[in-house]
């Protein structure tokens, strides 16, 4: 099967083997000496120094790596100013309130462009508000956020931004530089090529010292984590396999070009995607979304769209029933939408270990799926 769903990815042989690693102790320093090469493989994706930035690593999904930041991070009397156009968006005001922290949402529709100005008139309107979530590539849609000027306008009023870059970090450039960004989480088996089960946050050294005292919990505790895998080791038992995959799928980024690289990788099969995809008649979800908010439409609606994964209406071309079924028979899993999407678009994602005949399979897939729904209909 050739997974084209946002996460877990198909792996590539050498990662693969990488999960057949040696059985170890994680009290025993060779432990520590995998652990520290993931962290530091990690910084280096975008040429990040310690100790400005701390690689904080826990044997989670994407989501434990979220609540880790959040609750390490809003303090205890702080308030939360979270940007929302899309699930992941609304998840981290889900997670938030769960652990009792006071939120201040921006909620948009699906696939909305956050515009920085209703975000600087949020702020204003809330002097309280000192820190700030986004999710950076929302996969709900394919839609990429701008992180640009919410950093500069973050920067001016002095709060952090902690950013959501689960389906970016290692695919999309993410603008490090900035001061305001405090801290960000990611996974392993999205744009990094790893195997599911580790996530991690990159945080500021000096925004962590600042950590929330005493902790919200235990396991998701940043600070305690921190502490221990500065010194090697590891608060509790960590995902072993998952962190031999990483290592080794760091490896073969950085062999492969670094980030830059797999960009320019991910956006020439995105577009040879949505070239066919076209030709069948299918519109990008995210163009005819710029078009009901009267913006000019761009080539394919692909400036606002990520290169990790883009999602495309279904029209009344097939039911996403049919086509998941009929692609699946070919080999390949395609991803529903979410919630009221469900019925109206389905998502390709481009990561992973995928070739351009794979895509061509995949577009051949598409053509027979069709035609013989044509046929059926005749
Ligand atoms: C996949 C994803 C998550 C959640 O990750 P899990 O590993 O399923 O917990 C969170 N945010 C975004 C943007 C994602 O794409």
């Amino acid at each position: 099967m050739i997974l084209l769903n946002p996460g877990p990815v198909s792996l590539s042989p050498r990662v693969r083997a990488a999960l057949s690693g040696p059985d170890l102790c994680h009290r025993e320093p060779e432990y520590g000496a995998l652990q520290e090469r993931v962290r530091q493989g990690l910084l280096q994706v975008y040429s990040l120094t310690n100790p400005q930035w701390c690689p904080v690593l826990l044997t989670s999904s994407g989501t434990g790596a979220l609540e880790a930041m959040i609750t390490s991070l809003v303090p205890r009397e702080g308030q939360l100013l979270v940007l929302e156009n899309g699930v992941y968006g609304e998840r981290i005001t889900e997670l938030a309130r769960l652990h009792g922290i006071f939120c201040v949402p921006l909620s948009l529709a699906w696939g909305e462009a956050i515009e920085t100005e209703r975000v600087a008139d949020l702020l204003a309107a809330h002097p309280e508000v000192r820190h700030v979530a986004v999710v950076h590539h929302e996969t709900t849609t394919g839609r990429l956020n701008d992180l640009e000027g919410l950093l500069r306008l973050c920067e001016e009023r002095g709060a952090r931004l902690l950013l959501d870059a689960v389906s970016s970090f290692g695919g999309e450039p993410i603008p490090f530089d900035s001061p305001a960004l405090a801290a960000c989480a990611a996974t392993a088996n999205k744009c990094l090529h790893g195997a599911p089960g580790l996530a991690f946050v990159l945080v500021r050294t000096e925004v962590l010292r600042t950590g929330v005292r005493p902790a919200r919990s235990l396991y998701l505790d940043l600070l305690n984590a921190a502490e221990h895998q500065s010194r090697g080791e590891t608060a509790f038992t960590p995902g072993i396999p998952a962190l031999y995959a990483l290592s080794e799928a760091l490896c073969e980024l950085s062999e492969q070009g670094g980030w830059h690289a797999r960009h320019a990788r991910y956006a020439q099969l995105a577009d040879q995607v949505s070239r066919g995809l076209e030709n069948l008649g299918f519109v990008p979800f995210l163009q005819a979304r710029s078009r009901d908010e009267g913006h000019a439409a761009d080539a394919r609606g692909a400036r606002h769209s990520s290169v990790v994964l883009r999602s495309y209406r279904l029209g009344d071309l097939v039911s996403y029933d049919d086509l998941h079924a009929g692609l699946r028979k070919r080999g390949f899993i395609i991803y529903a939408g979410q919630g009221l999407l469900r019925s109206q678009i389905f998502r390709i994602s481009t990561m992973g270990c995928i070739s351009e005949s794979d895509i061509h399979d995949l577009l051949a897939g598409f053509h027979r799926v069709m035609s013989s729904r044509r046929g059926d209909a005749a």
